[in-house]
């Protein structure tokens, strides 16, 4: 292994999703809903299987009935207009997309701003563009975790590239606000910086809004905004994400992407456009069962006796083990499934400030409520 990948071993995702397997406990750790999404849309799946669509490489870009239904989706939900043709690219999932943009944006020794905890494929997607990564932290505070504007402000400096954001954030929840965002944007704009932006939460908002990075004045032609069909319709297997930006910007995207999957699989591609085309109450039920699971888990989780740090989106809960008389997030979740029968995440590995990280532990609950139910009931028996 070279020297780019061999500080990133195993995700912990694979590890903790094989501890559950091996101890039969209930999985909260990696995130992936228990029931899949819409039948009518894996039926459109099959039906392009079926007919023939898809079977053999699509284009590049990904097939035009995708481009266009995302940037339909793009001016449905935020009155911002992409053109398909140049201006939208599909890509294997979100992972890919960001894989791609740091692999098509950033020269080795460019520094690349990401906010701590951090999604861990993006420690190694800088490090694979030979970036180095600067991590702003978000702190807990009143129950939420929040980024403090003056430190992102202090961590541009002359050789930062790019700014790697991620609203709805996982895995704190936090959503970031609408100042929040002008902010990071006139921040942008000043320092003439890229900002490469993973909204793939963006339909799981319960508190507040998700506005996209790309509707801020003069962060159009600077933002490449990420999504993906994984958490939007629940399948997380199809791998089906995108980018939509500027058109320099996605050719340069798509450069990267040539040579890292060429295209991206076929069938998904026509299932996805149709999932895109469902009607505005598929979003709302999907974000109203949501939230009812995050309140059962939440308030199981404070019985429990953790501090709760309640996610305004994405389907995670960050939560703190201090109260429980433990500081060792690993160790905590390594024990967790023999203890308790539940798997969770340990967030320290989020961090490159992992001692700040130590004390948080993610649990998911995209899950089936009977499975949250007994989750909890099982948690109980740590207070
Ligand atoms: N970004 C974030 C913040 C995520 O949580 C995930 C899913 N775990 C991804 C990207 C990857 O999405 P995909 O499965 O579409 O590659
Ligand atoms: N995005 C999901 C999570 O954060 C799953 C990621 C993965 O397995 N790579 O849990």
């Amino acid at each position: 292994l070279n020297r780019r990948l061999a500080e990133f071993g195993t995700t912990i995702f694979a590890e903790m999703s094989a501890l559950a397997l091996r101890t039969g406990a209930i999985n909260l750790g990696q995130g992936f809903p228990d029931t899949d999404g819409p039948e009518e849309i894996r039926e459109a799946a099959v039906r392009a299987l079926r007919d023939g669509r898809g079977n053999q490489y699509p284009p590049g870009p990904g097939i035009p009935e995708l481009r266009t239904a995302i940037a339909a989706h793009q001016q449905r939900g935020y009155g911002l207009a992409y053109d398909p043709d140049t201006e939208v690219l599909v890509t294997a999932g979100a992972t890919e997309a960001i894989a791609a943009s740091l692999l098509a944006l950033v020269e080795p020794g460019d520094e690349v701003i990401a906010l701590e905890p951090y999604y861990d494929s993006y420690a190694a997607s800088i490090a694979l563009a030979g970036g180095t990564r600067v991590p702003v932290t978000l702190r807990p505070k009143d129950g939420a975790f929040h980024l403090d504007l003056d430190e992102l402000r202090d961590a541009v400096t002359d050789r930062t590239r790019l700014l790697l954001l991620n609203t709805p954030h996982n895995p704190t929840g936090t959503v970031l606000t609408r100042a929040e965002l002008a902010e990071i944007a006139a921040l942008a704009v000043e320092r003439d910086l890229l900002v490469v932006t993973d909204e793939v939460y963006e339909h799981l908002v319960f508190d507040g809004e998700h506005v996209p990075l790309a509707s801020f004045p003069g962060m159009r032609e600077r933002t490449v905004t990420i999504s993906s069909a994984g958490k939007t319709f629940s399948f997380t297997g199809w791998k089906v994400g995108w980018v939509t930006a500027a058109p320099e910007l996605v050719t340069a995207v798509r450069s990267a992407k040539q040579f890292l999957t060429y295209v991206s699989a076929g069938p998904f591609q026509y299932a996805v456009a149709e999932a895109l085309a469902l009607p505005e109450t598929y979003y709302t039920d999907l974000r109203d069962d949501l939230r009812a699971k995050r309140d059962l888990l939440a308030a199981g989780l404070t019985d429990a006796g953790f501090t709760v740090h309640r996610p305004a989106g994405t389907y995670f809960i960050t939560t703190d083990i201090r109260p429980l008389g433990e500081s060792d997030g690993f160790a905590f979740c390594r024990a967790l499934p023999e203890r308790t029968g539940v798997v969770a995440i340990p967030n320290a590995v989020f961090y490159d400030h992992r001692d700040e990280g130590a004390p948080f532990v993610r649990f998911a609950f995209c899950k089936r409520l009977s499975i949250l139910e007994e989750a909890v009931v099982r948690l109980k028996s740590l207070a």
